[in-house]
Parts: structure tokens; sequence; C-alpha cells
């Protein structure tokens, strides 16, 4: 991303073109859409995955809480260190909801939900919920834990 593209409209987004929507991943791009899919990690749109006015409704608003904290750390600010811990609290709001509407999309497509981490603090090797290890067989990211509905 260039400097001039933190002020312009999202109109020219990479779209998902897989034949097939096998998982999807929820994450902050810094695009309008964190509904991503799970092997090209290009966008996807909520009504080609049918999703529910209630669904499509959860997501926006989880949505426009998790990606404020994500801006206020970028922002890399007063707010920083607040930011990243609550990003970073398993137990925290934008975690639990985030997690739950993975699950309920997960009855039908496979979802996980973008768990933050700081690359200063290196590659994360456990699931930040369970602790236990993550699956490393991932096509992005460090690896994912589907008990949890974690990708990271
Ligand atoms: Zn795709
Ligand atoms: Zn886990």
């Amino acid at each position: 991303m260039n400097s001039y593209d933190k002020l312009r409209p999202w109109t020219d987004i990479e779209s998902c073109e897989c034949e097939t929507i096998s998982s999807l991943v929820l994450v902050d791009m810094l695009t309008d859409n964190p509904i991503h899919c799970g092997f090209c990690r290009c966008e996807v749109d909520p009504e080609r995955i049918e999703l529910t006015t209630d669904e499509t409704e959860s997501i926006a608003d989880w949505f426009s809480a998790s990606n404020a904290l994500y801006r206020l750390w970028l922002h890399s600010g007063e707010y920083e260190n607040y930011a990243k811990e609550r990003l970073l609290d398993p137990n925290g709001q934008v975690n639990i909801e985030g997690r739950q509407i993975a699950r309920e999309i997960s009855a039908r497509i496979p979802t996980q939900m973008w768990f933050f981490h700081d690359t200063d603090d290196g590659e994360p090797t456990k699931c930040p919920v369970c602790c236990n290890a993550l699956d490393t067989n991932v096509k992005w990211g460090a690896g994912q834990c589907q008990t949890c509905h974690i990708h990271i």
C-alpha cells in the first residue's frame, strides 16, 4: 500500500476468484471487508457465500471495533499499548466476538478469525486461546487452531 492509497476509497479490492470457497478467514487487511478466502487470501463478497442479514451485521459490528483497535495500534501513539493489549487478550471482547462469529459461520463454511500478533514479538507457535501447538499446514500465516477457530 502506498501513501496515496491510505486516503483513497477501496475501489479496486482483489476479489477471490477460486472456483469454490472451502474456508474463510476474518482478517483486517485495511479494507472495508474482513471476509477473506482461506486459500487465496483475497476478499469474498458476503452475498457470494449467502451470509444472512444477521451474520453480515454481526461481522460488520465486530469489525468496527476490531479494526478501530488495529488502527490505533498501527498509529503507534498514545493508544498503541492499550490497543495491543486488547488485541492480544484471548478473553477480550473483539476476540470473543470474532471467534463466536467464526464458529457460527463454520456450520456451513469452515471459518477462522485472524488473531493479532506483533511481528516484533517473533513468530507465534502456540494457539493464543488453548496454548496447544499450532497446525502449521496453512497456505498463509504462521498456523491455525481448528478447535479455537484461530488463524494467526
Ligand atoms: Zn480464493
Ligand atoms: Zn486453540
